[in-house]
């Protein structure tokens, strides 16, 4: 039975198979997208309408497409150290604008110095995800407030909203695939945040209450010195990965 695959090796090339597949889907999408939009500019107000629901949802669908490419191939990226405050500060620019959108604010506060070791877009989409969760989340003045630091050694980001909030329940199925509550939800955000972090070798709890809002810790290891000389080294050297 030597044909017989081993079981990682066949999750390997599943994940394989998923992420080329992802690419090869975005691709088409990113070029109708443009042609979309190329339209839109060209339309009366009414089929102006038309276009912009179609490019929300083409969206909508490239936004799968990367939670489902980043949950198959989390470690995709070449890995570097990351600086917190300069990665939160990159993601205000992001999120504040849809915080905005949806009648709330965020606020940052993180320890300059502090380092963890990931890729920065894989990281940025972890958070994004979860701020995404708490814009979403909002009812009036919505709120969130992100806090890096240190604690026992490790780096940890705290992010904590006033918004709707979670009962005991929803908690336990966060991360769960296509659990959500929202009749647009892909139920895939939080599992791939998971995932991210799972690689990063952290950690992230939950806490809610209905009605009150949401926090959400997560702890990652700080670059040691070993790990940022190997993440340059891996930089530096051999092949890029894709
Ligand atoms: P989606 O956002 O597509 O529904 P997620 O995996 O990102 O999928 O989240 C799953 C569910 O968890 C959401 O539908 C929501 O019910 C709940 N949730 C996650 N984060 C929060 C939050 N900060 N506040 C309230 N509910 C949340
Ligand atoms: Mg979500």
């Amino acid at each position: 039975f030597n044909h017989r695959l081993e079981r990682t090796e066949k999750l390997k090339i599943i994940s394989d198979l998923a992420a080329s597949v992802a690419h090869e889907v975005r691709n088409p999408l990113q070029v109708t997208r443009g042609f979309l939009q190329l339209l839109a500019g060209r339309g009366d107000n009414e089929s102006k309408k038309h276009f912009n629901i179609a490019v929300s949802e083409l969206d909508r669908a490239s936004g799968i497409i990367t939670d489902f490419l980043t949950f198959a191939k989390p470690e995709l990226e070449t890995v570097s150290p990351l600086n917190l405050a300069e990665e939160l500060a990159q993601l205000e620019v992001i999120i504040a604008p849809h915080a905005a959108m949806y009648g709330g604010r965020l606020h940052i506060n993180a320890d300059p110095g502090l380092t963890v070791i990931g890729s920065s877009s894989k990281f940025k989409q972890a958070l994004i995800n979860l701020l995404k969760n708490s814009i979403e989340a909002f009812k009036e003045d919505g709120y969130i407030e992100i806090n890096a630091y240190e604690e026992d050694g490790e780096a940890v980001i705290w992010i904590k909203d006033n918004g709707e909030g979670m009962d005991e329940a929803q908690i336990a199925k966060l991360g769960v695939p296509y659990f959500s509550t929202k009749s647009k939800g892909t139920g895939l955000g939080t599992m791939v945040t998971f995932r991210i972090i799972e690689v990063m070798k952290g950690t992230i709890d939950f806490k809610s209450r209905k009605g009150q809002g949401t926090e959400v810790l997560i702890r990652l290891p700080i670059a040691s010195d070993a790990a940022r000389e190997e993440a340059a080294v891996a930089a530096a050297g051999v092949l890029p990965n894709n």
